[in-house]
């Protein structure tokens, strides 16, 4: 791998600098992936492009280790990932301005993202000493119900370029604290944090192929190639709803146990009976974390009448007042999008609901370059047909609807085939707890602008994904029960 000098010069501390594909412990150098700073598009890095060949080794890896992982004790695995957490803690800046770098994202989201990662390390650790088993007598009293729960196998885990370090934590976490040997590919847009962790998994204790991680330029054929090889019998995929189906049906062909989590159209709703500028401090967030790059970034905000037009004032005011730059500057509120490709869908979105009677109240238009900039935007009386009520905007712009009666809310809320996320803003408790129960999503917050949290289960229903991450649930995925009928 060939580092930028002032992408080197960036990490304080050499040992995060990584130099190839990571297979079974070893660092094998090569390159072929430019790695831009969305910020100015300059090259940062060139990574390896694995081949066929080279996943098949990652496997070949995982499978030499798996039987000594597996039989590791559950104690021992825990206080690998409890080191592990250990040194992103201490590697936290660093791994931050790395994240900042390959991703965009303002540092201040970095080190957020940063201290949830690490979290998944010290949750799992924790949850390695608890995966229980099931004694039951049979209702014939004929024998004995014993469930067991082995480790699933092998496990691909493939991530996105939105929270390059969080995506892969929350999978490796858990995986490590069942038994289960894995192989990250990472997005190829942001996998110099992969690498980063890796490097501080081999030095938290993490032995040779538990962990490995490769870049390539085809991700089909190296991932579909694990997914025919017998010995891989799990695949975690984070990313949009588009691959999933994608791998959902290539994972069929081998009978692979998926986990999915996939796009999301996070509705937003603010009831008369709000508070309002807790609304307004919620949205923010749940807008404006990673610059609405996440996939629980509310996507659609549904104001009832009566609070609408001092919802948008307050939107628009604070909208207008964040700080556009690159995300490593100092004070820098909103970095760039990702890829001139998604400020490219972004402005169309709002072009073609602007075409459909819409009105920017602040934002509208891409920023100059270099980077790939677009203004935090907010834009009312956007129509219920229009394009962006229904694709994820994965940017800085808030659509306002108007909405009347609670059941109206309901059905424009679950007008979307996604259902990850979903916010609630009322002071009556209740309200919200019955919207929240009539909201078809997996998450729904409630007079909160976040939810994520590594102790709570994350995941969508609809076509926002199967399965769950995250919790004493995330660590289910990654284990299968085993049933032994007994007499004594
Ligand atoms: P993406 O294009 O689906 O890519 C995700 C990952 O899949 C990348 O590592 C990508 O590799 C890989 N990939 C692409 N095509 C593949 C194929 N044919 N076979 C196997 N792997 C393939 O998504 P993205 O643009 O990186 O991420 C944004 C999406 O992720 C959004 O839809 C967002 O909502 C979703 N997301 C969901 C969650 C959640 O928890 N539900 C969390 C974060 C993000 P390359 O980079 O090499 O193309």
């Amino acid at each position: 791998m060939t580092l930028d000098s002032r992408l080197a010069a960036s990490y304080a501390d050499p040992s995060l600098h990584a130099h190839g594909l990571f297979i079974g412990g070893d660092w094998h150098a090569g390159d072929g992936i430019p790695v831009l700073n969305p910020a100015t598009t300059e090259r940062l890095a060139e990574v390896p492009d694995a081949s066929v060949r080279d996943a098949l080794r990652a496997v070949d890896a995982a499978e030499v280790a798996a039987a000594g992982w597996r039989a590791t004790p559950p104690r021992q695995r825990a206080e690998i990932l409890r080191r592990w957490f250990g040194l992103m803690t201490d590697h936290a800046e660093e791994l931050a301005v790395l994240i900042s770098l390959e991703n965009g994202k303002a540092l201040a989201d970095a080190r957020g993202e940063v201290a949830y990662a690490a979290e998944f390390f010290r949750w799992y650790a924790e949850e390695a000493v608890r995966i229980s088993g099931e004694f039951r007598h049979a209702p014939s009293g004929a024998n004995h119900i014993l469930v067991d729960h082995d480790p699933i196998g092998i496990s691909v885990l493939i991530t996105p370029w939105n929270f390059p370090a969080a995506m892969a934590t929350r999978k490796i976490g858990p995986a490590l604290a069942a038994g289960c040997t894995v192989i990250l590919k990472p997005a190829s847009e942001t996998p110099l944090t992969a690498y980063a962790m890796a490097r501080l998994g081999a030095e938290a204790g993490v032995p040779p192929g538990v962990v490995n991680v490769l870049t390539t330029s085809q991700p089909g054929p190296v991932v579909n190639a694990m997914l025919a090889d017998p010995r891989v019998r799990k695949l975690s995929f984070t990313g949009s709803t588009g691959v999933g189906r994608t791998l959902l049906a290539e994972a069929a062909k081998t009978v692979v146990s998926c986990s999915m989590e996939l796009g999301g159209n996070a509705p937003f709703l603010v009831f008369d009976d709000a508070d309002l500028n807790a609304a307004l401090d919620g949205a923010m967030i749940a807008k404006m974390r990673n610059a609405g790059e996440a996939c629980t970034a509310a996507n659609r905000f549904y104001v009832q009448a009566g609070i609408h037009d001092a919802f948008v004032a307050g939107l628009t005011q604070r909208m207008a007042a964040l700080k556009v730059g690159p995300g490593t500057q100092a004070g820098t509120q909103v970095g760039p999008m990702i890829t001139a490709k998604a400020v490219t869908k972004i402005d169309r979105l709002v072009r073609q609901a602007v075409a459909g009677g819409a009105h920017v109240t602040t934002g509208g238009a891409p920023l100059s370059g270099p980077g790939y900039y677009y203004p935090p935007t907010v834009i009312e009386n956007v129509p219920e047909d229009a394009e962006m009520a229904h694709e994820e905007i994965f940017g800085p712009v808030a659509p306002v609807y108007r909405f009347e009666t609670d059941a109206q809310a309901i059905r424009l809320a679950n007008a979307t085939e996604y259902g990850l996320a979903a916010y609630v803003y009322s002071r009556d408790l209740s309200r919200a707890l019955r919207v929240g129960k009539g909201i078809e999503a997996g998450m729904i917050a409630i007079n909160r602008g976040l939810m994520s949290d590594p102790a709570a289960p994350f995941g969508g229903v609809k076509q926002s994904g199967l399965g769950r991450e995250g919790g004493v649930t995330g660590i289910m995925e990654f284990l299968e029960p085993k049933y032994f009928a007994v007499n004594f």
